[in-house]
């Protein structure tokens, strides 16, 4: 069954792209033979004097490649084939006979945009829906069906580099400011006006291909050679500092697309198709395919598989409780908001209570500035959060959430009060970060309704979201607050008890073994520098300073208690945390501050009151590296062979997630089938040599080393 249905409207060829049995149009082999298919057709027939490209699925124009296709390739130059493959398509809609307009509504990414961009005319519709991105880059990819050479003549080399680079979605009105589209209509005329435009287009009455510069700002630079070489070498510096050199196919992106200014069409075209195919065989795509995969899998898990004899659907959320009105429990609040759920907020005091609106508030109001909202929204938003000190308006409150303080005690009584006012078989649910949830639930009635829904902070920005459950949590529960935690625009993943359940888990012994280094006398520079060269967004004595000392203090001396030798904290932590620096909330750590909380360099003082004190020794950033990741990906591995994950694919994705595991590595997990079990058991044994006790081999990792084992099957889907 063909993907396209033509059908003939008085000399225009209206061509619906409809790919049977799939939510979203993509492009793949067959999809391409239906498209040379129709080409063939409607150049053919003289009747036909214009054609209009437009999609049958309600929030999708095309949503790119079918990605299950690049597992195919076998080489760099069969993804070039393949490339050089689109372009022939595209050539053919951009310059055949007949002028093709498309009917843009929906997502319009990637080998969408670019068959787009080869219409001789662009028409989008005015709705939140219609998003159009060239997102390659996010997959380790370049644009390569024409995009690296038709988005900078449309839209000029500044906005087009901006999309490239970062692959982020464009609106509608945006895309009509820019140039990207050349109009913009209600999604209820888009068909009949796109229709009239191709019959123009077809008269010779608008012109095939306006002639427009970008944006006007901007277009002096760029109109010249030297200007251009200022805008390839900002963007270049910008791309290097940010990536710090890791993701290669942001450099191929630069590169293809400054071809398309030196040589001729063909040239451009030519060098894109190679470094597609050369990007296309990167490691690093490789992992962030992986990633995408993992990202879908996950999304499509309803989480209650795991421990569910019987199916147990969830039960939609439109109101929930909230305890504790500070600053998790606002930023809780503010996310649920901006989702419609209607919040019941409390806390002992008023002034609290009013604090944590006004916290609310301010989120909120950052997305209207931002005009990610109106003001009609920000004030529905605001509204659907009332506040109390008592437990009034929770008799029909079917999720709790509880964000008050971190203390065993307050917990249960909590737990306590908030049973005798919630109705029956309404689900409990703790924001604990260090508190094993089991031992929450022990002052509940029914500790099957109690759950961990792990929010990371600050709550509007952190993607993930930790569901944690004990082996008496039921399965409803679970599905239920899986499905909350989405419908928050969380990624979730779903883990059992234990203490720092999964990502506190592999963050101790990283955290650790920084402060290890700072007892023996390394630059505090030296260890942040190392981490970030690695890959992580902020170095791991940033992140204590960023934490706060006292908290960090307090999970340590937790996850010591659980985990014995191998996860004892530094000297270091507790004695500068002893010398009264908390790290940025106290605007005292081990880097300075000013006033308003800005971070500066690195206090030198503080090296007085570590166990080095002001001896000072040169460690290589390889050695860094070695350790602290190391120490992370064993833990890791033991969290699958303890079962506290259900599958490796949700400890990558809870560690690029939370906190920030380089995505280029696809993860702590893939870093094991990367280096190899038998050779990462070597490393490690190497380590513990040295460092006695903190670098014994996870046994699982034992095990894989004799069978040659990996987390991930070695070819075809990986998740
Ligand atoms: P916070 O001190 O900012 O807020 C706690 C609030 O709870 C305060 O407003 C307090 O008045 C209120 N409270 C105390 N006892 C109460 C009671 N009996 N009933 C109602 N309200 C009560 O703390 P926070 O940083 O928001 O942390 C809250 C919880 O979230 C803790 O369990 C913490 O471990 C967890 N958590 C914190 C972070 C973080 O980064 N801050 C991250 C993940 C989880």
């Amino acid at each position: 069954m063909s993907a396209l249905s033509v059908v003939m409207h008085d000399g225009v060829a209206v061509v619906t792209f409809d790919l049977p049995g799939e939510p979203v149009n993509k492009f793949s082999k067959a999809v391409v033979a239906d498209f040379v298919d129709v080409f063939d057709r409607v150049e053919r027939d003289a009747a036909v004097k214009g054609a209009v490209l437009i999609s049958g699925k309600p929030d999708t124009f095309i949503a790119g490649a079918d990605i299950d296709q690049f597992l195919e390739f076998r080489s760099a130059a069969d993804a070039t084939v393949e490339s050089a493959e689109g372009h022939k398509l595209m050539s053919r809609l951009e310059a055949g006979r007949v002028p093709w307009v498309a009917a843009i509504h929906g997502a319009c990414l990637g080998g969408g945009l670019e068959a787009a961009l080869a219409c001789a005319y662009r028409i989008a519709g005015d709705s939140p829906k219609t998003v159009l991105a060239l997102p390659e880059v996010q997959l380790g990819l370049i644009p390569g069906a024409g995009g690296t050479q038709r988005l900078p003549r449309t839209v000029g080399l500044q906005a087009a580099l901006d999309m490239i680079l970062t692959g982020k979605n464009v609106r509608a009105k945006k895309a009509l400011q820019t140039g990207l589209v050349d109009e913009m209509v209600h999604p209820n005329i888009l068909r009949e006006v796109a229709i009239r435009r191709a019959r123009e287009l077809g008269a010779g009455t608008l012109a095939r291909r306006r002639e427009r510069h970008a944006g006007v700002k901007g277009a002096l630079l760029e109109n010249n050679p030297v200007g251009r070489a200022v805008v390839f070498r900002q963007a270049r510096e910008m791309t290097m500092k940010k990536s710090r050199g890791h993701y290669p196919a942001l450099l191929a992106a630069l590169e293809a697309v400054a071809a398309g200014y030196r040589g001729s069409a063909a040239d451009g075209f030519a060098t894109e198709a190679r470094l597609f195919g050369e990007m296309a065989f990167t490691p690093v795509s490789r992992q962030l395919i992986f990633l995408f995969y993992a990202t879908t899998s996950l999304k499509k898990d309803t989480g209650a598989n795991g421990n569910a004899p019987l199916f147990a659907p969830p039960v939609p959320i439109d109101k929930i409780g909230i305890l504790g009105t500070g600053f998790m429990g606002a930023g809780i609040a503010a996310v649920s908001a901006m989702q419609g759920v209607s919040v019941r907020f409390k806390d002992t005091k008023h002034a609290a209570v009013g604090k944590g609106i006004g916290a609310v508030r301010d989120v909120l109001r950052e997305r209207l500035k931002k005009k990610q909202i109106t003001k009609q929204q920000f004030a529905d938003q605001v509204s659907l959060v009332s506040g109390t000190v008592e437990y009034t308006g929770f008799g029909n409150i079917p999720l709790l959430i509880e964000a008050v303080f971190e203390d065993l005690a307050v917990k249960h009584a909590v737990v306590k009060e908030a049973e005798a006012v919630l109705p029956p078989g309404a689900i409990f649910a703790t924001n604990t970060s260090t508190i094993p949830i089991h031992r929450v639930a022990e002052a509940s009635h029914d500790p099957s309704r109690v759950v961990g829904m792990h929010f990371f902070s600050p709550v509007h920005k952190m993607p993930l979201l930790e569901v944690i459950v004990t082996p008496r949590t039921a399965p409803d529960v679970v599905a239920t607050t899986v499905a909350f935690g989405r419908k928050l625009g969380k990624t979730v993943i779903v883990v059992n008890d234990a203490p720092g359940f999964y990502v506190n888990r592999i963050l101790a012994p990283y955290i650790n073994e920084a402060g290890k280094l700072l007892d023996e006398g390394a630059r505090i520079e030296a260890i942040d520098r190392a981490m970030l060269d690695y890959g992580f967004p902020v170095g791991p004595v940033t992140l204590l300073d960023e934490v706060g000392l006292d908290v960090a203090g307090k999970s340590g001396a937790i996850m010591a208690s659980a985990f014995g030798d191998r996860l004892q904290p530094s000297a270091t932590l507790g004695k500068v945390l002893a010398a009264g620096r908390l790290g940025r909330k106290g605007k005292k750590g081990f880097y300075l501050y000013d006033e308003s909380g800005k971070k500066g360099g690195v206090d030198e003082s503080v090296y007085a009151v570590t166990p080095a004190g002001s001896k000072r020794i040169e460690v290589s950033a390889a050695e860094i590296q070695e350790r602290l990741s190391l120490a992370m990906v064993n833990e890791a591995v033991r969290c699958v062979e303890e079962g506290i994950l259900r599958a490796p694919r949700d400890g990558d994705i809870g560690a690029v997630f939370g906190i920030g595991f380089p995505p280029f590595r696809g993860g702590p997990l893939r870093v094991v089938d990367t280096i190899g079990a038998a050779e990462l058991v070597r490393r490690l044994e190497a380590l513990n040599a040295k460092y006695p006790g903190r670098f014994v081999p996870a046994k699982l990792l034992r095990e894989m080393a004799k069978t040659n084992a990996t987390f991930y099957p070695r070819t075809g889907k990986p998740v």
